[in-house]
């Protein structure tokens, strides 16, 4: 569709397609990399609160104060060290306008999480892809020379990647004018954090989510932590698109969520043991398994296809990521679940391969 009342260019605009969130039929659900298990109950008593009435009544508070203060302490900042944001997606749309404007192209991997070049198009910018190499691990060396910056996530999605703290600070120093955006989206499933290098480095900006192992994918929580200079840069943006971005609900609910750390590690701590009985069985089936360090696994299956499985699975009202897209459309990216939810996939995974060959 187009029309004469759209601005030049808006028809070329490609819009991110999130990944089926399906109405009506019970799945079991493996597709978007959401938690298993409810949020943290502290956060959830918040919704009972007698007081969140009146803090309703009332506008919110505009900085989130309270939230960004929670934040900071958990990860040894100052408040003015921190950004929130609704998701971590609008944090990033934040981070690209802010500082990827440059007259050069900024750099990510040509596996990667599939919005990225969406806030390309949709703020001009020029990009340029450094491919991943063949087992998807990244080589840093790719990223010199003249960029507007440098953004990816760790561990990479979909390929679960994991890239260790040496690489992630060679990249900083191959790009010290530019600022180079680490997507911790996934790091709570084993991976280690680049908060502690921002003390060390101007130039590094990381972003967190509480859609993944926090569980509140619907709440629309994320956040960024740098040095003052990058997120002044941030508020100056998320000023001019609206001055009140967190609403009052999601500002106290994060704030309890993220200081009950013992539920996030008992979470986390499930996850993580499930992830690796499911990447042992899935190897018994004869998948390819990427090594991984996030919530989900990338995996080729043996048999007749990817697309075949995916489609089976999903008859079988089991949905798990199909990418058709070069390079990963031999591979499904699977979402990981509780015990019984593997347990249930890897069984019909077995039956319909065995069916099928
Ligand atoms: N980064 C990566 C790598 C992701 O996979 C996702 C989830 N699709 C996000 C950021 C965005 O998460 P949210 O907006 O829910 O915080």
């Amino acid at each position: 569709m187009s029309s004469p009342f759209w601005s030049p260019g808006l028809e070329k605009l490609e819009p991110y397609v999130p990944g089926e969130q399906p109405r009506g039929r019970k799945l079991i659900k493996l597709n978007t990399n959401e938690s298993p298990y409810p949020p943290s109950p502290r956060a959830l008593e918040i919704l009972g609160d007698a007081q969140l009435a009146d803090a309703l009544r009332r506008y919110p508070d505009p900085e989130s104060c309270e939230l960004r203060a929670v934040i900071a302490e958990r990860f040894d900042l100052q408040p003015e060290q921190v950004f929130v944001g609704n998701g971590s997606d609008e944090v990033l749309a934040h981070s690209f306008y802010s500082f990827f404007r440059h007259n050069a192209p900024l750099l990510f991997p040509d596996i990667t999480y599939s919005f990225y070049p969406v806030y390309c198009q949709l703020y001009g910018i020029e990009y340029r892809t450094p491919p991943l190499r063949d087992d998807f691990s990244l080589a840093v060396e790719d990223y010199s020379g003249p960029a507007a910056g440098v953004i990816l996530p760790n561990p990479n999605a979909p390929s679960g990647r994991y890239l260790p703290l040496e690489e992630i600070e060679k990249l900083l120093q191959l790009q010290p004018e530019r600022v180079v955006v680490i997507d911790e989206a996934y790091i709570d499933f084993g991976g280690e954090s680049a908060v502690p290098l921002i003390d060390r480095y101007p130039n590094l900006l990381v972003t967190h989510t509480l859609s993944k192992s926090y569980a509140l994918a619907g709440l629309r929580l994320g956040f960024a932590m740098g040095q003052q200079p990058l997120i002044d840069g941030l508020n100056r943006t998320k000023n001019s698109f609206n001055s009140y971005p967190i609403d009052a609900i999601a500002q106290r609910l994060a704030a309890a969520a993220i200081d009950d750390s013992a539920h996030l590690a008992d979470c986390c701590g499930k996850v993580i043991a499930t992830r690796e009985s499911t990447v042992q069985a899935l190897r018994e089936l004869d998948f390819d398994v990427v090594p991984s360090k996030a919530n989900f696994v990338l995996a080729r299956p043996p048999g007749p296809g990817a697309e075949a499985l995916y489609l089976a699975l999903r008859e079988r009202g089991i949905l798990v990521r199909y990418f058709n897209k070069p390079r990963i459309s031999e591979y499904l990216r699977i979402s990981i679940g509780t015990d019984e939810e593997m347990d249930a996939l890897l069984r019909n995974c077995e039956e319909i391969i065995g069916s099928q060959t």
